[in-house]
């Protein structure tokens, strides 16, 4: 598994979009994402709850899995 994330890596720069109001603030990207690429954050969307934020996202290696856990559908990763 290792190996395929790093091939995804070399493919290229990933594009993380966050749908702010689908947002329910639950954390599960941030616990789950494996390279830790985002954290909470204290702005506030518009039904009041906390976001999470990118930190780097050129970290990102495209493995999707915040995509897939996300209960809002709130992620979605693209190529560049
Ligand atoms: S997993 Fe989805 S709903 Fe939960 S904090 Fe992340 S973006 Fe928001
Ligand atoms: S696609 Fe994978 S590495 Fe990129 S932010 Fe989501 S969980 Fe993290």
């Amino acid at each position: 598994m290792y190996t395929s994330l790093l091939e995804r890596h070399r493919r290229g720069r990933k594009l993380i979009e966050i749908t702010e109001n689908l947002c329910k603030g639950c954390e599960i990207c941030i616990e789950f994402c494996p390279l830790k690429v985002f954290e909470k954050s204290d702005k506030l969307n518009r039904k009041g709850y906390y976001l999470p934020v990118v930190t780097d996202e050129d970290l990102c290696v495209g493995c999707r899995l915040c995509e897939l856990l996300c209960p809002e559908f709130a992620i979605i990763i693209t190529n560049e």
